[in-house]
């Protein structure tokens, strides 16, 4: 394996490799690139991206990864004031319309308390439960450490809250349509940890939702006193040209040799002669061009690719091979996006909004889907004015195997399904399926042994660090911040590994 690098440069930038361009490592490099690191980004597929995927053709734009995001990280906003991408951001025509289906048709979800109180997504008996939850402080008797505060599902946490009628009808549909999973598989530690921080401060979810957002409130007015910062953009955006406009504009920078495609990384590995810290890692990768693999060297590494893949690789430190045995199985969610397209006129009762969501009890009114997005309502330019373009998806933990359907099922299931909530009438003008074996991991009950897993990792392997989806959060925003933590990490590391050279 050749190695580029030299123990003589201290002095000259340094060398991060990150693994995989999808958002989290893209926003990684951009942030070691800007300050003044030397980074190569290599990637197995042949586009940058990873999850956020637009194709635009025949007149049509659609998204097969992530449709929206939100910049509620911090680290989202300054990533976003760097890029000046703020005139590329969409925000979706009247996106505070969400529906859920009740009974078989779709049902606005209300945009307030009150409305909560006159809508009639939730029977009378279970309005009243919400409205106890504050007197009745069901307040878990589990000490953080015990199993069963780290066990708890989403579901068994909000059915003690708030009763099983709001976990059928707001909380599955809500958990299948932001990560294809299910209120019983999912854990609360890991998929809700802010919930479950309010539970243990205040006992009440409603008493210490309301405390939080007047404190939040206060925040602002202090900092609105303070600083000019720019507030973040309220509710969810994509971009023009959809969310693949992101991941361009974080590699606009890179060149051909800074972002390697069609690069998959086999093998990394830690040789440590004793004196330094820095310029340890090597790594190999298939390149498609001449098959053949090839080696670097650099000083740290950030490793963003799935954990499912990470096992795959082989590591080495000290010429001695890194068993990789200790990273258990981590569960994946598979799911198909279907785009369709309806001339307006054969879209009877067509609704205004961001889309609607199916809770899995429909299926007794014989719906199959997850949930389906009023694409080109909520931006106009993904379509034809004459044209209706809607996003469904179909599968997660609950429907496995519909998720990997052949595409004309998958096109009988979505357009019966339309036909219910909408009033489509005949075929789709246009249709196109993406399958994602692996769309979302699964923040399961055990998943504080894949953390764990994760951190030993960084541990032992010096100048090795993990960012993505896999840890803190499944959304486009947090995948961003998990990226940046990583490369902030990265510096700090490297300053130390300079000042302890330098003593
Ligand atoms: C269908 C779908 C819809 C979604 N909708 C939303 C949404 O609306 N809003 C939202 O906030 N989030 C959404 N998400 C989630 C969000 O898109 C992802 O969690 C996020 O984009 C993950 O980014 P990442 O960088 O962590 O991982 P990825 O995007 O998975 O990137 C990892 C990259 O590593 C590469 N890689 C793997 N192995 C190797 C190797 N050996 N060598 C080199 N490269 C390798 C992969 O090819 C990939 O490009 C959605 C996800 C899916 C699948």
């Amino acid at each position: 394996m050749a190695s580029t690098g030299n123990k003589d440069q201290h002095n000259s930038a340094k060398r991060v490799a990150v693994i995989g361009a999808g958002v989290s490592g893209l926003s990684a490099a951009y942030k070691l690139k800007s300050q003044g690191l030397h980074v190569t980004v290599f990637e197995a597929e042949e586009r940058a991206g990873g999850k956020l995927r637009s194709v635009s053709r025949e007149g049509l734009i659609w998204d097969e990864g992530a449709n929206t995001m939100t910049e509620s990280e911090i680290e989202v906003r300054s990533l976003f004031d760097d890029l000046g991408i703020q005139d590329k951001q969409q925000v979706p025509i009247a996106q505070n319309k969400r529906y859920i289906v009740r009974n078989g048709v779709p049902v606005m979800l209300p945009s307030n308390p009150i409305a909560l109180f006159t809508s009639n997504i939730l029977s009378a008996k279970a309005k009243f439960q919400i409205i106890l939850e504050p007197f009745l402080r069901k307040k878990s008797d589990a000490s953080k450490a015990s199993d069963a505060y780290n066990q708890e599902s989403v579901g068994g946490f909000f059915q003690r809250h708030f009763g099983q009628e709001v976990v059928d009808y707001l909380v599955d549909p809500f958990v299948g349509g932001t990560s294809g999973g299910d209120p019983e598989s999912l854990s609360m530690r890991h998929s809700f940890p802010e919930l479950l921080d309010l539970e243990q401060r205040f006992g009440s979810i409603i008493v210490g939702a309301f405390k939080s957002k007047l404190s939040a409130k206060r925040e602002d007015l202090e900092e609105a006193k303070t600083s000019v910062k720019r507030k973040a953009l309220r509710g969810s955006f994509s971009f023009q040209g959809g969310m693949q406009t992101l991941a361009d504009m974080l590699s606009k920078n890179l060149s051909k040799d800074e972002l390697k495609l069609k690069s998959k990384v086999l093998s990394l590995s830690y040789h440590h002669d004793g004196k330094s810290t820095l310029d340890n890692w090597s790594l190999s990768y298939a390149s498609d061009r001449d098959k053949r693999s090839q080696g670097s060297s650099f000083d740290a590494v950030i490793m963003t690719a799935p954990l499912c893949n990470v096992k795959e690789m082989e590591i080495t430190k000290g010429g001695k091979v890194f068993p990789l045995n200790f990273i258990p199985e981590v569960s994946y969610v598979p799911l198909s996006v279907i785009i369709t397209t309806f001339k307006k006129e054969n879209v009877k009762k067509p609704l205004e909004g961001f889309g609607v969501l199916v809770p899995s009890k429909e299926q007794q009114n014989g719906l199959k889907t997850l949930g389906t997005l009023f694409s080109s309502v909520m931006f106009p330019d993904r379509a034809p004015n004459n044209l209706y373009l809607y996003t469904t998806f179909v599968g997660g933990s609950q429907n496995k195997e519909l998720a990997n359907a052949s595409t004309d099922e998958l096109k009988h299931i979505v357009t019966s399904d339309l036909r219910q909530l909408l009033g489509v009438e005949g075929e789709p003008t246009f249709l196109n399926h993406f399958y994602w074996s692996k769309a979302f991991p699964i923040y399961g009950r055990n998943y504080a042994s894949v953390l764990e897993a994760i951190e030993k990792m960084e541990r032992d392997l010096p100048g090795f660090f993990y960012a993505g989806n896999h840890r803190g959060g499944l959304s486009v925003g947090k995948s961003i911040a998990s990226g940046c933590k990583a490369a902030d990490h990265v510096i700090s590391y490297l300053e130390s590994s300079h000042q302890k050279l330098l003593k």
